[in-house]
């Protein structure tokens, strides 16, 4: 099976679940778009009201700055990949719940396994909680990690991970819009390994300043 066809499984896997109760009010799952040999992934937290109507992740007001963002460091949206901890739209747009995470959240660890990008950039709380969780670090706030780099390894693959706001926060404070283009800033140094990460200070750091 080529990889295109491992990730279009998962795709229709993900469109036909119905393993946590958030596909009973969905119009349709958002497996996630773009380059399946991303060197760079973006997880949200679940999709919102228009992810929901068209299938497809960050479309909505969030999307077009996520979009802006990813374009303003001369990428593409085709050059990335782009997806969500969770799949389905949570009613209203609330948090997703636990529960619903671990339901979902092996979907994303098979395309983080697929697509083996270098860098995770974490967008919001939930998935940058849910990812460093993965990678061993316990978090406590996002303010706390956003635009630290950590590394690690999931399902075997080693990652480095980058931990913004969600788009979403810089709509309503529009004072954290500058905050996210610095964060983006890093992501081509860190892609060129010009930014290295101080393997074990980091971690450490923040493992002792959470107990
Ligand atoms: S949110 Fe995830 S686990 Fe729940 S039904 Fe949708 S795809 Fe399945």
């Amino acid at each position: 099976m080529t990889l295109e066809d491992k990730m279009h499984k998962i795709e229709e896997e993900i469109k036909r679940c119905t393993k946590c109760s958030l596909w009973k009010k969905r119009t349709n799952a958002v497996p996630g778009e773009g380059n399946y040999q991303a060197e760079i992934m973006f997880i949200g937290e679940a999709p919102g009201r228009y992810e929901d109507l068209q299938g497809r992740p960050f479309v909505g007001a969030a999307g077009k700055l996520l979009t802006s963002l990813i374009e303003d460091i001369g990428l593409t949206r085709a050059d990335v990949y782009i997806t969500n901890v969770v799949k389905c739209r949570p009613p209203n747009n609330r948090d997703p719940k636990q529960e619903e995470i671990s339901a979902c959240s092996p979907y994303l660890v098979r395309q983080i396994s697929l697509i083996k990008p270098k860098l995770l950039v974490t967008l919001g709380r939930h998935s940058t909680k849910f990812i460093l969780e993965k990678i061993g670090v316990k978090v406590s706030g996002i303010t706390k990690v956003r635009g630290t780099l950590f590394e690690g390894e999931i399902n075997g693959v080693p990652v480095k991970v980058l931990p913004t706001y969600h788009p979403a926060a810089a709509l309503y404070n529009p004072a954290l819009k500058d905050t996210l283009q610095a964060d983006f800033r890093k992501i081509l140094e860190i892609i060129k390994e010009k930014n290295q990460v101080k393997k074990g200070v980091t971690l450490d750091f923040f493992l002792k300043s959470d107990r």
